[in-house]
């Protein structure tokens, strides 16, 4: 089968690979149909293979899918649960998790204790384990019954693309500001967008769609003003050197220590910086002291997909989140080695 692979750094191209088999009677397998490109992606394709892994080593892409059901496992093909039959069209989690182990079932399944931490599709560099990736003709995925989340039923086939994104960056940016507007309804909120641009963009909709008493998007990045402002929330050009404002609830959202900053000092005394950033660099610092002094909550950490799953796609299926209108260019299949890298906020490949 045909599986979209790195080959180096800043190479992708399509390779034969052996089909992935049912190898534990809960697996089902998968024929992806789009295929979302996550944040993640581009400077792991411009890194490259590991150079661990050996000379010609490529490592599978793609791990945010709407997926067709194609076989299930023995467990489930008696008699399937509902919504996982053959031919099913569904949101798989981009992370594997087994759906029974403690951090299962506290709903922190992105660390799930059955498994490495990192065990995610199309991030082989990340974890040193290939699971295989989206963008692939077939996807073996374990655990089906947590895995695997039903497309809404009557969801309109031809704006599937819009959901490709919803089991990695649309949940992360949803949970960037669920928990906080549940603790407190109505808060005002701001997202700071610095890099990372869709999962910014995918917080401020969803603070929309939950009733945040504001919505407020600064950035330096006129591509995601636009946006912005095309969605309803309140764009604000910055240059992250000095905060406008302070805000109860802020989102920080990008690569730039200056971005972070610029996101610590807009928290209101006592408010929630909630990050859904990873920074590479090991040498960018807090300052712990104005934080403390102001109260600022921070949180930070990755989504768990699989735990997050079923709300959001319930929130999507009873109109309440729309996450089409951050998709910025859909593509054909064939399209994707030349396209992957394209320069666009929101990438879907479909069939
Ligand atoms: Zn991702
Ligand atoms: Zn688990």
């Amino acid at each position: 089968m045909r599986q979209l692979t790195c080959t180096g750094p800043g190479v992708v191209e399509w390779r034969e690979v052996p089909p992935p088999e049912l190898a534990a009677p809960g697996d089902a397998l998968v024929r992806p149909v789009a295929v979302a490109r996550c944040e993640i992606d581009p400077p792991l394709i411009l890194a490259g293979p590991r150079s661990a892994d050996g000379p010609g080593f490529g490592f599978a892409l793609g791990h945010e899918a709407v997926v067709e059901v194609v076989e299930l496992g023995a467990d489930l093909a008696p008699a399937a649960p509902p919504g996982l039959d053959v031919g099913q069209l569904a949101l798989c989690s981009f992370q594997v998790s087994c759906g029974t182990c403690a951090a299962c079932t506290g709903g922190r399944s992105g660390v799930c204790d059955s498994l490495p931490i990192l065990s995610d599709y199309g991030m082989q560099p990340l974890s040193g384990t290939e699971y295989g990736g989206m963008l692939s003709d077939l996807v073996r995925v374990p655990h089906a019954t947590t895995m695997l989340v039903p497309v809404p039923a009557g969801f309109d086939p031809a704006r599937l693309a819009h959901l490709a994104s919803v089991p990695d960056n649309v949940v992360d940016g949803y949970r960037s500001v669920a928990p906080h507007l549940a603790e407190s309804p109505g808060l005002d909120v701001l997202v700071v967008i610095h890099g990372n641009r869709s999962i910014g963009l995918y917080a401020a909709l969803s603070a929309l769609a939950l009733g945040a008493g504001s919505v407020t998007v600064e950035s330096d990045d006129p591509v995601v003003l636009e946006r912005a402002a095309a969605i309803g929330t309140k764009p604000v050009t910055t240059d992250l050197g000095r905060h406008q404002a302070r805000y109860p609830l802020v989102v920080d959202c990008g690569t730039r220590a200056e971005g972070l900053l610029h996101a610590v000092d807009s928290v209101a005394n006592e408010g929630v910086l909630h990050s859904v950033s990873y920074y590479l660099d090991p040498s960018i610092t807090l300052p712990l002291g104005k934080m403390y002094t102001r109260g600022v909550r921070f949180s930070i950490g990755r989504a768990h997909s699989a735990s997050l799953l079923p709300e959001v796609v319930g929130l999507i299926g009873a109109g309440g989140l729309d996450p089409a209108p951050i998709t910025t260019s859909v593509i054909g299949w064939d399209e994707a080695p030349d396209r992957y890298l394209d320069d666009t906020v929101k990438l879907v490949v479909t069939r």
